[in-house]
């Protein structure tokens, strides 16, 4: 792979800023703010990265590696509170809790952050400039007004959703029960049904975990500088450009920043789980290459794998369907031993053998969407997931699950125009999958890789494109970024003029 040149002499030193990292522990949230800190340290700030040590393990090497190339980058670590907050040992991210259930407490978790959080501010040197922290981790509000630090928030998404739900919140009680309605405010025509929409408008049955999200969303609004986001503004700009004028915050939009991963050893190993049984990226690499351009479909459903094992079949069988070759990462979750039952009774693997490539580890990913094998990805639109399909050049097949993916679908499907429906039609909240019945069949999940698949070359290629340029120097996200650290230089600095 190409080396990286991390390095540009041309930039101003920042050395005397010092930005803190304090991401969720989840993937979907924790590898896009490992990314951007990489790529603000690259700018010459310093910058620590706080975690636990379960999950530093996993992007130590990453950032070693960022070090040699000359950056002031560090990750220190804090125990992870198991014991106050009944998480077993062990388990110190949401991808690894063993039952969703245990959402609440992974909640009660991050509030027990607060005291090792503040003890290790005490420590830091140079002083901190500002704190970049998960919007979920809310205590970290306290912590920045103690410490006199500006607090910005990442919360993973795009602007279409921090439009959307500041659109949704205003607009609350006027939200039908059933049937379509259109959010009030936003650029484009857009139809949701409550039951497609996050737990803040459409709350599960767990009240603990619904009194959690209206806290954080209170905090938020309360004590925030600023918002960072994985984004770019040729991507949304209607959306960023709205966001910014009626919520009133800074609004940085700094991605795509998994990106950043230009080296090969960075995309192999980006949030590659250690202790797992991973398929050798080189295997899939050596099979995808036997492929030609654009004609292998890549299913992942992201890092919780909250998809039903009936649901899965259909998906399966639908691969199936379509005689094509495909990669399907089928890591267990919920639901594991029946889906493995039933690949094993109906022999599955062998009715699609040579074609069909299971990864039952971790995957890859940005290995994987940047092969030119690749002509479709199925997602479920976790957000990270479906900027990594439109960084890949690919046309998208989206099959919403959770949070707020079905917004992102909308992204896709209505704002980008890089993809089709799959025709989910509702939200599977975390832990109520018992509930949620089969409404996507293999039929659908057929049609729609057929409509887009092998269309990767027009538009798909120029968005790729398009978000490369916007992290360059020059582009819209490099220079976001340039702002972002003059805007904490001149907050510094002004602090100590008074
Ligand atoms: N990911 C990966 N390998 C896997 C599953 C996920 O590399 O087997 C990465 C993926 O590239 C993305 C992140 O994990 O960066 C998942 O985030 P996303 O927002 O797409 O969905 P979530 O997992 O949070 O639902």
């Amino acid at each position: 792979g190409k080396k990286t040149n991390t390095m540009d002499t041309t930039t101003k030193c920042y050395h005397n800023l010092h930005f803190i990292f304090i991401p969720l522990m989840a993937p979907g949230h924790l590898l896009p703010m490992v990314d951007m800190a990489k790529l603000l340290a690259r700018r010459k700030v310093k910058v620590t990265i706080i975690t636990t040590p379960l999950n530093s393990i996993h992007f130590q090497s990453t950032i070693n590696r960022e070090i040699l190339l000359g950056s002031q980058i560090q990750i220190l670590n804090i125990k992870f509170p198991n014991q106050e907050s009944g998480i077993p040992e062990g388990c110190e991210s949401v991808d690894t809790l063993p039952s969703m259930d245990l959402m609440s407490n992974f909640y009660i978790a991050l509030c027990k952050l607060h005291q090792p959080l503040e003890n290790i501010f005490q420590t830091l040197s140079p002083i901190p400039s500002c704190v970049i922290s998960d919007k979920h981790i809310s205590c970290v509000a306290d912590i920045a007004q103690k410490f006199d630090v500006p607090r910005i928030i990442f919360d993973g998404t795009n602007c279409f959703h921090l439009l959307c739900n500041h659109n949704l919140h205003n607009f609350n009680k006027n939200i039908p029960n059933e049937g379509k309605f259109v959010v009030p405010n936003m650029p484009d025509i857009i139809e949701l049904q409550k039951c497609q929409l996050p737990g803040l408008f459409n709350p599960g049955r767990n009240k603990k975990l619904n009194s959690f999200r209206e806290r954080i969303r209170e905090i938020d609004e309360k004590c925030s500088y600023g918002v960072v986001v994985n984004s770019f503004e040729e991507l949304e700009e209607n959306y960023v450009k709205e966001y910014q004028r009626v919520s009133g915050y800074k609004v940085w939009c700094v991605g795509p920043v998994s990106l950043c991963n230009n080296d090969e050893l960075d995309k192999v190993e980006r949030g590659k789980r250690i202790n797992s049984n991973n398929e050798s990226e080189y295997e899939i690499v050596k099979w995808l290459d036997s492929w030609p351009s654009n004609s292998v479909i890549y299913v992942c459903l992201g890092s919780l794998n909250r998809a039903t094992p009936q649901q899965l079949k259909e998906v399966g069988l639908g691969l199936e369907a379509t005689k094509r070759p495909f990669i399907w990462v089928l890591r267990g979750a919920y639901g594991k031993d029946e889906i493995e039952k039933w690949l094993y009774e109906e022999r599955f693997e062998e009715r699609v053998k040579g074609r069909g490539f299971f990864i039952k580890g971790w995957a890859p990913q940005v290995l994987i969407l940047s092969h030119k094998a690749i002509g479709v990805f199925l997602t479920h639109c976790g957000w990270n997931s479906t900027l990594e399909g439109i960084c890949g050049g690919v046309p998208l097949v989206t099959f919403p699950l959770f949070a707020e993916q079905f917004y992102n679908e909308k992204v896709v499907v209505q704002v980008v125009k890089n993809g089709v429906s799959v025709g989910a039609e509702s939200v599977v909240h975390l832990g109520e999958e018992e509930n949620y019945c089969v409404v996507v069949k293999k039929e659908n999940v057929r049609d729609a890789i057929e409509k887009v698949m092998g269309e990767g070359e027009e538009k798909e290629k120029i968005y790729g494109d398009m978000a490369r340029k916007a992290l360059e120097e020059g582009g819209s996200s490099y220079r976001n970024m340039t702002l972002l650290i003059e805007d904490i230089m001149q907050h510094v600095e002004n602090k100590v003029k008074v």
